[in-house]
């Protein structure tokens, strides 16, 4: 059992695991914590994060990045649309309608889908955790946006699958910083106290998230969230990039734009200039060697410039605070601390709008790049048997409202809204429908306004294997509806209770094991308690359901009688129903084991073709340190005529290396490799042997 948590950044991501000493945030084999969210495809192999990050420009076409943002989305979405047009590699449009990611792939043209493109990022993940943890990892938690809706997070869950890991919970960023914080603080509020309200900003590359949760000793609760989905980091690169594409545009008469190589570089070189100048408020400057045509270009930037630039942007700071005390009900004055974390909370005036707004100094007691990571390692931690942490409590919830709509038997078509904006998740609720048949329900956004996505729908369900009772009427239907674990919704379970009536001597069964289980299954025990409370007194605003519900009245006095009524007349067996899902992208079980076994394969190629670089890697070497050694610490251990021919054929194959042998099997540089070892080994082992002697007298001295 492995303890892992994923911050799946748009441009970086961080892996976190618990070892014996606690949460630490681990380094990948370039000895850095952060891993580039990028993949570039070549002739042989992929390259997965900082060797896939170093091909952005050598490789532009085959190298994908930016891509976390396309999950569970149509190619038609109109962001999908308007991001196509400043990528380096093409999307296409799935036969499913989703988005796909074109590359030339082992020398073929492919497809791939984005749930396959972030396995693959999850797999060098999953890799990096391996190699601190020295042994498989399978169960993680992995973290998501918090405004992504189902078919985003279904995407992540597939995404996860296809890497080969058991997604224990996805986890809204947001919430995992919250539990990095509140975990180990030791002065919360006892249980019963007034609770500490601490708001939480994480701004990274793509989105700017808030949430304000409450916090008591054990537990934390998310009162609200609120997001801007597209203001990040890349949107202040842009506002440079802008700028210098029309100066050196008029300065040096280039189209910078029509090409994107030289786009990709003016990116790069604007995200370090707008770094710096977080550092630096004087004037910087800005060169790039050619650049393009062969032209070397200049210009300076400074701080108060790009602050008047940007100003759009920094006005979008403050509705998501103000939104979240708002929808919270609470004033500035009952916030104790505000925490930011993400990359682009380091630019100084958005701290500052962020402080201003509060009349507080902001916190930065968080590391800003790796608090999501040790967040989701601490989650999987409180979810793993094996490992011992401390208790702690987490209640999510839902940002968007979610309702149900179904016909009713008189074919009028009734709606529910099941869980309000903000509701506790994880959740379940039990509805009570009266029917003769099948019945389909339909599970969509009920406020598509604040939804950051272009659908609303979220999956149909089919109640399949409805019958009437043995009377003809109506049967009692239980329909489990919830948000998991995940933040997903469901219609997870449905059953028919079938009531029998029997002899008044006889005595009554308790048959009803079904709810007994259902019982098992809430999330805690608060959770329940609430759950009951929404069982007894149903939010159905439906005029069509309260009356079947009315009608259920009559009918219910019958059939919930306690077992112990000696007096009953009726008992009841629960039938479980199958339901059928028809969810909004998602992708099938077959596909999904042919994505897992091409996953499979990629892994496989790239570890030989690591593998055959390897041992080319080491008949290289073994020139290199041969010729060196021949002229030095061997000369006097070959004769002149040996050590004439052994250089010429260091030589040769020096040479060979770059011609011939340049792409050749591993075998090939095995061989190689011996039968210059068959001419190395006689000189090396003469020279040993003579480093070997006087160490051996000197030793025998000693013992005499
Ligand atoms: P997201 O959270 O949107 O998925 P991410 O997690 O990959 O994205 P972060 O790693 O939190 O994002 O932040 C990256 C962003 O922060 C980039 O735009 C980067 O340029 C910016 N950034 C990092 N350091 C600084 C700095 N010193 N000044 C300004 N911006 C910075
Ligand atoms: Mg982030």
């Amino acid at each position: 059992m492995s303890v892992v948590g994923i911050d799946l950044g748009f441009q970086s991501c961080y892996v976190a695991v618990a070892r014996a000493g606690g949460i630490e945030t681990v380094a990948n084999e370039y000895s850095d914590r952060c891993t580039p969210a990028c993949i570039s495809f070549g002739p042989k192999n992929r390259s997965i994060g900082a060797a896939a990050k170093s091909q952005v420009i050598s490789n532009a076409k085959n190298t994908v990045q930016s891509f976390k943002r396309f999950h569970g989305r149509a190619f038609s979405d109109p962001f999908v649309q308007a991001e196509k047009e400043s990528l380096a590699y093409e999307l296409v449009q799935l036969p499913t309608g989703s988005t796909g990611i074109k590359a030339m792939y082992m020398e073929e043209e492919r497809n791939f889908t984005i749930e396959q493109v972030t396995g693959m990022l999850l797999t060098k993940l999953k890799e990096t955790a391996e190699n601190a943890l020295k042994k498989p990892v399978v169960d993680c938690v992995v973290s998501v946006p918090c405004f992504y809706t189902d078919a985003e997070r279904r995407s992540v869950m597939d995404a996860t699958q296809i890497a080969g890991l058991n997604c224990l919970r996805l986890i809204n960023e947001t919430t995992a910083v919250a539990l990095a914080y509140g975990i180990y603080k030791q002065d919360l509020p006892a249980f019963e106290e007034k609770p500490r309200n601490v708001v939480f900003v994480d701004m990274g590359h793509s989105a700017y998230q808030v949430s304000v949760c409450a916090f008591n000793k054990g537990k934390l609760k998310v009162l609200a969230t609120a997001f801007d989905t597209t203001l990040g980091g890349r949107k202040f690169d842009e506002v440079l990039v802008e700028y210098f594409c029309e100066e050196f545009g008029k300065k040096y008469k280039l189209d910078i734009k029509s090409k994107i190589r030289a786009l990709l570089r003016l990116y790069q070189e604007c995200e370090r200039l707008k770094k710096l100048m977080s550092a630096n408020a004087s004037d910087l400057p800005m060169n790039i060697e050619c650049f393009m045509n062969d032209i070397d270009v200049s210009g300076t930037m400074n701080r108060s410039k790009f602050l008047e630039m940007c100003e759009g942007l920094l006005a979008r700071v403050e509705p998501p605070l103000r939104s979240v005390l708002e929808q919270a009900r609470l004033k500035k004055e009952d916030i104790h601390a505000v925490e930011i974390v993400g990359g682009t909370t380091r630019i100084p005036a958005v701290k500052e709008k962020i402080s201003k707004f509060f009349g507080k100094e902001v916190s930065t007691t968080l590391n800003a790049d790796e608090a999501v990571a040790r967040g989701c390692a601490l989650q999987c931690a409180i979810l793993s048997p094996a490992f011992k942490v401390r208790e702690f409590s987490i209640t999510d919830l839902i940002p968007y409202p979610i309702s149900l709509r179904w016909n009713s038997p008189e074919e009028a078509l009734s709606d529910c809204e099941v869980f309000p904006k903000n509701h506790p998740a994880p959740f379940s609720k039990v509805l009570t429908f009266y029917r003769k048949e099948p019945f389909t329900l339909e599970a969509y956004y009920s406020s598509p306004k604040e939804l950051p996505y272009p659908d609303p729908a979220i999956a149909h369900f089919l109640v399949q294997k409805v019958t009437p009772q043995t009377d003809g009427s109506s049967s009692k239907v239980k329909v489990k509806v919830r948000i998991n674990i995940h933040g997903i919704f469901s219609v997870s379970s449905a059953s028919l209770v079938e009531v029998h009536k029997f002899d008044e001597n006889e005595e009554p069964m308790e048959t009803d094991q079904h709810a007994k289980e259902e019982e098992k299954m809430q999330v805690d025990e608060e959770q329940q308690k609430a759950e009951e409370q929404q069982q007894t007194q149903p939010e159905n605003k439906a005029e069509s359901e309260e009356m079947e519900t009315c009608q259920a009245d009559s009918k219910d006095k019958k059939v919930d009688q306690p077992p112990q009524a000696k007096k009953a007349k009726v008992k009841t067996t629960t039938v479980d129903l199958p339901i059928e899902n028809q969810l909004v992208w998602q992708i099938g079980k077959d596909m999904l084991n042919l994505f897992i076994e091409n996953e499979g394969k990629m892994i496989m190629q790239d570890k030989l073709e690591k593998e055959r670089n390897d041992a080319k890697n080491a008949v290289e070497e073994y020139v290199y340190e041969m010729r060196d050694k021949l002229c030095s610490v061997y000369e006097k251990f070959v004769s002149e005529d040996d050590r004439n021919s052994f250089t010429l054929k260091l030589e040769d194959t020096e040479n060979w290396l770059y011609e011939d042998g340049e792409d050749q099997p591993k075998q090939i540089y095995i061989d190689k490799l011996a039968e210059l070892k068959t001419l190395g080994q006689p000189i090396q082992a003469r020279f040993q042997e003579s480093e070997e002697r006087p160490k051996a007298f000197e030793d025998l001295g000693k013992q005499i």
